[in-house]
């Protein structure tokens, strides 16, 4: 559609110089035909309107371009983030590239796209009036593509200028971008309120508004000065090319109709080139960006045919010598660390903050891979997506979803028939959260869509635990579920743990020891490491850190009762 407008758009062009040639020779005729100059200034008319309506079809063409070109990156660009390992999430390069690719690579390809169209449409402009120079007045073409070269090497000192340009302001963007999220979204209202943080924020935002905006100053003075001196070369060509049509005219080897052509002919030329050189500008602009997106394309893995199957867990899942550490980091979050859970069994995970328990329930969730040591399943090694294909996991900062409860829970197990949901609202106490609610499972979620209820913190952490136990597999992973559950929930939803798991093996983080003690077995990590295991009995027996940990809550409460 956007190739035939610009053929339509050439030939209109064409047609212009064509109908002036007609019409001057119908002017400076002996005798003077109405008829014939009727005819050629109609035509002169109907041919520039045409042709300038082409260039108002082609930009709303671009518009659905445009909009089509955005998609096909945003495919592109989901396609990466939701294949790639989630261990790329903890590295600061891949969010840079990743936001820096969101900023510019989606405007990029229409612009290239754009270049593109418009060079070809150029081209064609360019050929047609050369052709009718030729035809007319052949010496004045070489003068103008030569005049042409200043233009070439303008517009390349001015791409790379933008280039510089976008790398410099880049820091002071993503600041600015930062900041006007933190002063205005919902998440961070209530603190910059009371913490007064708006002052101090808005300043910073101010600064880097006017940093930015002294570097966007001097970008466009040197870009306004690159067009001027763009115009004047062009300006010079033009009055050259215009000079050697009169000198052509004085000495007889052309007609007067024939300048008149011949001036329409050069001055179209000289636009269309104009137009090229822009174009080219926006391209050599472009490439670097468009570079940095494939570069980021090339992240994915490959597409996987088929997903693997939910395995049973017959005998035990093995986390086995593992050792992990996070991208950019010196020390291992996980050192040597060995764990088992078998059919069946609850085991607990305790240690301070920092000793590394979330990090060993996301690679017992399949969620990072080990760098040394393996997984097992069954006795067999197993990696990463199959494990996650088998796990159902609740990690403490779960997803509250802009959905229907009902769609909150079903989420996590899309192949399961819908009507279930009633058995795990029972099983997770969730069901307490619906009765309250006006429609019950189907009411919405979330202030953030459509006009939802929001839930408190207890009440969204049943909704996880529901939507976990909806997805029915053999090993569940549960990392601090009761964190924001008042001590009733806590201690009801733990007293029927059992019964709520029926059967599943579960790994189970708490800081609440009372809650951990009815675990088969229990962990005891410090500083990446597994340092002690066993029953609660055991592990107090014992009288390393657990029986310390522990002591330390039960003293907290029973000071406080007695
Ligand atoms: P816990 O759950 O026991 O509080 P974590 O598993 O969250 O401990 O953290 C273990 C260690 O790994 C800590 O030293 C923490 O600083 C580090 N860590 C956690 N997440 C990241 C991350 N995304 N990038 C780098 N280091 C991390």
């Amino acid at each position: 559609m956007a190739a035939s407008l610009q053929v339509v758009g050439a030939v209109a062009a064409l047609a212009v110089v064509g109908a002036a040639q007609l019409a001057l020779e119908a002017i400076v005729a002996p005798e003077r035909n109405a008829t014939d100059l009727t005819v050629g200034l109609l035509a002169l008319a109907a041919a520039t309107a045409v042709s300038g309506s082409m260039t108002i079809l082609q930009s709303q063409q671009q518009r659905l371009l445009g909009e089509r070109l955005s998609q096909a990156t945003w495919t592109d660009i989901l396609a990466v983030t939701t294949r790639v390992r989630m261990i790329n999430y903890e590295s600061v390069g891949f969010s840079t590239q990743l936001e820096r690719v969101e900023q510019n690579a989606v405007s990029r390809p229409f612009m290239v796209a754009t270049a593109l169209l418009g060079m070809s449409g150029n081209l064609l402009g360019v050929v047609t009036m050369a052709i009718a120079i030729l035809a007319i007045a052949p010496i004045l073409l070489p003068v103008l593509l030569v005049a042409g070269f200043p233009a070439v090497l303008l517009s390349r000192l001015a791409s790379r200028a933008e280039f510089t340009f976008a790398s410099r302001a880049i820091g002071d963007f993503r600041r600015r971008a930062y900041l006007r999220r933190l002063l205005s979204q919902r998440p961070f209202a209530a603190e910059a309120r009371s913490f007064t943080t708006t002052l101090p924020l808005s300043r910073e935002h101010d600064a880097a508004n006017d940093r930015y905006l002294g570097l966007l100053r001097r970008q466009v003075r040197k870009r306004q000065a690159y067009a001027v001196l763009t115009t004047l070369a062009v300006g010079i060509t033009l009055a050259g090319a215009f000079l050697i049509i009169v000198l052509l005219l004085n000495t007889g080897q052309i007609s007067l109709a024939e300048a008149g052509a011949a001036a329409i002919a050069v001055r179209l030329l000289s636009a269309q080139l104009s137009g090229f050189f822009a174009s080219l500008g926006n391209l050599q602009e472009s490439a670097p960006f468009l570079q940095d997106l494939e570069r980021f394309r090339a992240l994915a893995p490959p597409e996987v045919e088929e997903a693997p199957p939910a395995r049973p867990l017959r005998s035990e899942f093995v986390v086995d010598q593992v050792t992990f550490r996070y991208p950019e980091q010196s020390t291992p979050a996980l050192h040597g660390v060995t764990l088992a859970i078998r059919r069946g069994e609850i085991v607990a995970l305790v240690g301070e903050n920092g000793s590394g328990k979330t990090t060993l329930a996301k690679i017992i969730a399949g969620l990072y891979e080990p760098d040394e040591g393996r997984t097992t399943w069954d006795g067999e090694v197993i990696d990463g997506e199959a494990i996650r294909a088998s796990v159902s996991v609740t990690l403490q900062d779960f997803v509250r979803y802009q959905m229907t409860v009902r769609d909150n829970i079903t989420i996590s197990d899309p192949d399961r028939d819908r009507s279930d949901v009633s058995t795990v609202l029972a099983d997770s106490g969730a069901d307490e959260v619906v009765v309250g609610l006006d429609d019950g499972a189907d009411t919405m979620l979330g202030r953030e869509l459509d006009e939802g209820v929001d839930l408190s913190g207890g009440q969204w952490q049943r909704v996880a635990i529901a939507r976990c136990l909806f997805r029915d597999r053999d090993l569940v992973v549960l990392d601090e579920p009761t964190a924001a559950l008042d001590p009733r929930a806590e201690s009801e939803l733990f007293a029927d743990v059992r019964q709520m798991l029926d059967g599943k093996a579960a790994l189970l983080i708490s800081h609440r020891l009372s809650s951990v003690r009815l675990a088969d077995r229990i962990y005891v990590l410090a500083r990446g490491e597994v340092i002690d295991s066993g029953t609660h009995d055991e592990l107090v027996r014992r009288a390393g850190l657990y029986a310390e940990l522990y002591g330390m809550q039960a003293e907290t409460y029973l000071r406080d009762l007695s």
